[in-house]
């Protein structure tokens, strides 16, 4: 059984993920949640970034 990947909130649509450093780091990438999915998964490590309730609709820029 593969363990469930991490799931994080995110207070905006805009994210930025580097594996959380260390041996499962990689390189920082930004990910952009489409609102009407609400959700994006890193396709580096995996991590699932979940829009949180409330959060902003557009990323600043
Ligand atoms: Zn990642």
């Amino acid at each position: 059984m593969a363990e469930p990947f991490e799931i994080i909130k995110a207070d905006s649509v805009q994210v930025k993920c580097d594996g959380g450093g260390g041996a499962l780091g990689h390189p920082r990438v930004f990910l952009q949640i489409k609102p009407e999915v609400g959700k994006i998964e890193c396709p580096y490590c995996s991590r699932r970034y979940v829009l949180d309730k409330g959060a902003k609709a557009h990323a600043g820029h």
